[in-house]
Formats: C-alpha cells, sequence, structure tokens
C-alpha cells in the first residue's frame, strides 16, 4: 500500500493511475480505524479500479469546547488496517500541508445542513463540507464513499456535490455495528465500562420507534417523546434529538412516509453518540 503525506506524494500517484486508465475510489476518514471504515474500502473497491483512503483530524469541524486535542490519533494501526483490508493507498497530510496560512474559504450547505445535528454543532458541517470539497478537489475520484451511520453528513456531501458540479459519483455505505447494534465509532472508545452497556439502547430505541411508527402508523409527536424519555431512563444524561424526517430532504415528518429515517443524537457523560435507521413505510 503506497503511503503519501504530501500533496506532491498524492499528485504523482493519482497521475500514475490515471495515465493507466485506472479509476478512483476514495474514502475519506479521520483515522481510529474500525470495520465500519474498512466496510466503505470493501464498497469503493467494488466500485472503482484503485481505492485510497484519507486520514485527516479535520480542525475545521471541531468547536473550540470539543475533543479536537483528544481525538485518538492512531496512524501507524489504521496504516495496518488499511494495508490489511486491501486498500491501495492512504492519504495523511498535515495540516500545514493542506491549509495555506491564510485559509479563509468556508463552504456553507442551507437545507440538509440545517436542523438535527447543526443545533448543537453549528459550525461542524461547515467544516466537513469545506474539507471534505477540499479533498474531492486534492483526489478527483471518480467515486468517493461515505457511511450512512453520518446520514445528515451524507445528505450535505451529496447536495454539495450536486451544486458545485465537483464531478464525483457519492456512495452511500450502510452502518457497520457491534453485535449489540451499538453504531461502530472512533468515539465509543470514550465510554466508560458502565456507558458502553447503555449505549446499544440508542439503536434498540431508534429501531422500536420505526416499527411503532411503521406498524401504528401513530402520530411522531408520542412516539418521538416515548423514544427521548427511553433514552434518558435507560441513562443517556441528554438527548440531542431523535426526529423523524424525509431521507431525501432532512424535513421533519408527522408520519412515516415513503422515504422515512429516524435521526437521533444522544450523550453518555460527555460523549455524544448519533445514530440513524429507515422507517418502513405504511403505505
Ligand atoms: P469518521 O472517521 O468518523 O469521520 O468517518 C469517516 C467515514 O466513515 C464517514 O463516511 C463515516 O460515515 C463512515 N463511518 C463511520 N462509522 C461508520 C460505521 N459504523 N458504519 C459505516 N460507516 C461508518
Amino acid at each position: 500500500m503506497k503511503i503519501c503525506k504530501t500533496r506532491e506524494e498524492l499528485s504523482g500517484l493519482l497521475g500514475d493511475w490515471r495515465a493507466e486508465g485506472l479509476s478512483i475510489g476514495a474514502a475519506p476518514t479521520m483515522g481510529a480505524l474500525h470495520r465500519g471504515h474498512l466496510s466503505l474500502i470493501d464498497l469503493a473497491k467494488r466500485e472503482a479500479d484503485r481505492t485510497i483512503a484519507t486520514i485527516f483530524v479535520n480542525p475545521l469541524q471541531f468547536a473550540p469546547h470539543e475533543d479536537f486535542d483528544v481525538y485518538p490519533r492512531e496512524l501507524e494501526s489504521d496504516i495496518q488496517k488499511l494495508a490489511s483490508g486491501g486498500c491501495d493507498a492512504v492519504f495523511a497530510p498535515s495540516a500545514r500541508d493542506l491549509f495555506a496560512a491564510d485559509f479563509s474559504t468556508n463552504i456553507s450547505v442551507g437545507g440538509v445542513g440545517e436542523n438535527h445535528c447543526a443545533v448543537s454543532r453549528p459550525h461542524f458541517f461547515d467544516g466537513v463540507a469545506t474539507i471534505v470539497a477540499k479533498l474531492l478537489l486534492l483526489l478527483r475520484p471518480d467515486v468517493a464513499v461515505f457511511g450512512e451511520k453520518d446520514f445528515q453528513q451524507l445528505s450535505v456531501i451529496r447536495r454539495m456535490v450536486r451544486d458545485l458540479e465537483i464531478g464525483v459519483r457519492i456512495v452511500g455505505a450502510p452502518i457497520v455495528r457491534e453485535e449489540d447494534g451499538l453504531a461502530m465509532s472512533s468515539r465509543n472508545q470514550y465510554l466508560t465500562a458502565a456507558q458502553r452497556k447503555i449505549a446499544p439502547v440508542l439503536h434498540r430505541t431508534i429501531t422500536e420507534a420505526t416499527s411503532r411508527i411503521s406498524v401504528t402508523g401513530a402520530d411522531w409527536g408520542e412516539i418521538g417523546t416515548w423514544a427521548q424519555r427511553e433514552l434518558t431512563d435507560a441513562g443517556f444524561s441528554s438527548v440531542d434529538y431523535v426526529n423523524l424526517v424525509d431521507a431525501a430532504t432532512l424535513e421533519l415528518m408527522d408520519h412515516a412516509g415513503p422515504e422515512g429515517r429516524i435521526l437521533a443524537a444522544a450523550w453518555l457523560g460527555e460523549t455524544r453518540l448519533i445514530d440513524n435507521c429507515a422507517v418502513l413505510s405504511t403505505e
């Protein structure tokens, strides 16, 4: 596996691939890789001739009070995992290499980038959109794979790529979970043993909410309130939101529609977990 730490190494490698007429699949990550990330590589391998992962803990998407300084950085073991997963290359730049000292551009995606996670993390999606645009323009892959685990993020990226004509096909990858249902996340390692026992209740609750809304056809208000209470009763410190949305627009819905999705975010101590699942239509 090729390891590129600078943009020069990257452009040399991509130039070689392009000269051979090979298509390129990219999987941007922040590292601390788990099986969820490796599933993106598997998918990229099916979609393109060569795959490249990027590892960059993006300072633009962290607010000053968030966990940028302590976010897990495990480059050596990440490289091993990617190599064993059959990834062809990794791009792991430094912030100094990626950003000019007077970098001052911000990409803000309205509509799908508002509400839900944007309420408690108002600058998060700007940070994500800006770095993802930068990486896609640097790599110019044919395909880029992002996880449905971060459903709103995937929607923001799709919208940005469409609106700005970035010219890459975005592919969504299904959520990879632990055996007890907890969605894999680099932040799960922050959880204490006691919190880790509570964490799967997030998935269990939204799954139960999807069946309640599709089986009973009830109004979301009641089920959403029930779901929030389930989470706090189970020991979640607080709930940012549990929302029923239209998967295409991320607009709030009252009843299960043809493309419903439940999105949720809740806190266990200092750790914020997110999850989502599709709602089967009652129609
Ligand atoms: P991150 O390193 O957390 O920024 O995530 C990088 C990419 O991996 C994003 O596209 C995530 O949506 C995706 N990802 C993270 N966790 C999972 C998971 N459990 N299942 C599928 N994709 C995931």
